[in-house]
């Protein structure tokens, strides 16, 4: 099971730290979020996986890390100066402004059609730099990685002696304008990107093109991506980029519907050729702007022929935070512990149904906000039975707090979840924010406690994983805790490990109990390293 709704995932994220809105205490700053304790790890563990992947285990690839602001020339000759555009409408009623490939031809707020023609409208932060507020000291935050990368072709290249084919690979902030930001972190105005630029001879491209779609799609799904979710889309050709050959998009199914998660491009040899100096000499296929500033040619002698190569580029580019999304909607489940008797839903059921009530009638929520609670409100009531974890989602809803039986409904879910329900976060164990918990099952009992903390220094100590110490509930409570943030690996602490329980046969064991089947397993301390090592494997 997926997440089914946005709310679902925004909620468990503001709640347990994984992803807050930016800004908040000044009221916001539309298009950014912040990451917390636990969504800094997810994000480090899911850029370490695609480093080791792309650059530690292949044979041809490079890394760099580029700055975010480059000379503004770059921006000039990369094309983004004139192209990087979307189409803007203003609402001529109530004076919002929209990005008009995104909506129908009616304004989303008020539904007016009174729209202006659509302007382009340039996606790039402008900039100052330095300290003179002359017209021609600024730049751009740079809109993509990927400009870092070719720019530094030549200097990867001449200090690796690096032959064709081969790839720089970089992962870092990219920055865009958008007009509309929305859908959670999946459209930001700050984000970051995972770009490789690979660049093979002229003639290899389709080959290496076609190779690397494959490759990013086996990647994906060994980050725990279902294939079913996962659509490969081929650009039409009147979709195409300007300086693109061909361009396969990886869509994934996200909770607001299937949408990009990666691009895939054949670039041509269009951005080397336009970095380059004394084009007219160089033989490029792409149509490039004539370039009077660089300093060099961004090309490949190649022994073989005695020739200077323009490499075609193949760019796999993906979103971290889109990736991030993705991870967490695939891993998001609400499951049933044991089911819950009538008895017990009736209630819930009731107090459900007046809240709905009382939402629809109240007047001093926003018609969108209202009109979200009753459509997730009723999905619930739907299916209760299975739903009934959603009732967190919903009253995080903005403007939910305000109906007043809120409180009461809230009232009457939390114990009925506590016993029969859970949430988790079905993650692979390599890129769960937490590893391993380690719980006492007495909190206040110094053996039992002093023996939970040594465990949790001697696992940490290994460096292998993150593991965190928690006391602050019951054991079922603890277990329920880490499942919903997807922690792997919960290591109990009892009295029989200290050799006080019933069977003397147990000291110096512990139990680890499994997130995904709930199974408990006994095992020794001295080999618990091991053993939580070969599971994760
Ligand atoms: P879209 O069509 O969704 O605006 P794009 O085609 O402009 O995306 P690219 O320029 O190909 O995107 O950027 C490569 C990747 O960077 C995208 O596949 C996406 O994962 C990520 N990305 C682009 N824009 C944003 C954004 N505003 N917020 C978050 N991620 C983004």
């Amino acid at each position: 099971m997926a997440a089914q709704t946005m709310e679902q995932l925004v909620s468990l994220c503001k709640r347990r730290g994984f992803i807050f809105p930016g800004s908040a205490i000044y009221g916001g700053l539309q298009g950014t979020y912040d990451y917390g304790p636990l969504g800094v790890e997810l994000k480090n563990n899911l850029k370490l996986a695609w480093w080791r992947a792309n650059v530690w285990e292949r044979d041809d690839m490079e890394g760099i890390d580029a700055a975010i602001l480059m000379n503004k020339l770059t921006w000039r000759y990369s094309g983004h100066e004139d192209t990087f555009v979307d189409p803007m409408v203003d609402c001529k009623a109530c004076k919002l402004r929209w990005r008009a490939d995104q909506i129908s031809g009616k304004c989303p707020s008020c539904g007016s059609t009174e729209l202006t023609d659509p302007r382009p409208f340039n996606l790039m932060f402008k900039t100052q730099v330095g300290p003179v507020p002359d017209p021609e000291s600024f730049s751009y935050l740079r809109p993509e990685t990927a400009q870092g990368i070719f720019v530094n072709f030549k200097h990867v290249l001449d200090s690796t002696s690096r032959k064709l084919p081969f790839g720089i690979a970089q992962i870092g902030k990219a920055f865009r304008n958008e007009i509309t930001p929305r859908n959670f972190i999946f459209r930001v105005r700050e984000f970051e990107q995972m770009e490789i630029e690979f660049f093979v001879r002229p003639g290899e491209d389709e080959r290496w093109h076609e190779k690397w779609v494959q490759d990013r799609i086996d990647w994906w799904l060994s980050v725990g991506l279902s294939r079913q979710n996962l659509e490969p889309y081929h650009q039409k050709k009147e979709e195409l980029a300007h300086y693109a050959k061909a361009t396969v998009d990886l869509l994934y199914r996200f909770p607001h519907g299937l949408e990009e998660l990666e691009g895939i491009a054949n670039r041509t040899d269009y951005d080397l050729g336009s970095h380059s100096r004394d084009q007219g000499s160089l033989g490029l296929r792409a149509r490039v702007s004539p370039n009077a500033h660089a300093t060099d040619k961004l090309t490949w002698f190649d022994p073989d022929s005695k020739q200077h190569v323009v490499p075609f580029v193949v760019e796999p580019s993906a979103g971290v935070d889109r990736g991030v999304l993705a991870l967490l909607s695939e891993a998001y489940a609400e499951e049933q512990v044991k089911p819950a008797p009538a008895e017990r839903l009736k209630p819930v059921e009731e107090a459900l149904a007046t809240f709905l009530r009382s939402a629809a009638r109240n007047e001093k929520l926003p018609a969108a906000a209202k009109d979200a609670i009753v459509a997730e409100g009723e999905r619930i009531a739907q299916g209760l039975g299975e739903r009934l974890p959603s009732i967190a989602g919903l009253l995080s809803l903005p403007g939910a707090d305000g109906i007043e039986v809120a409180k009461k409904l809230r009232g009457q879910v939390d114990p009925v979840i506590d016993e029969f329900y859970r949430t988790v976060l079905h993650f692979k164990p390599h890129l769960a924010p937490i590893k391993v918990a380690v719980l006492p099952l007495k909190k206040n009992h110094a053996g039992i406690v002093g023996t939970a903390k040594g465990i949790r220094r001697t696992l940490q100590a290994t460096g292998a994983m993150r593991v965190v110490y928690d006391d602050t509930g019951a054991i079922g409570k603890l277990y329920r805790r880490q499942d919903e943030i997807g922690t792997p690996f919960c290591v109990t602490v009892d009295f029989d490990t200290l050799g006080e329980g019933k069977d003397a046969a147990l000291a110096n064991t512990v139990t680890v109990r499994h997130r995904d089947t709930m199974a408990q397993e006994r095992v020794a301390v001295p080999e618990l390293e091991a053993y939580l090592r070969e599971k994760m494997r």
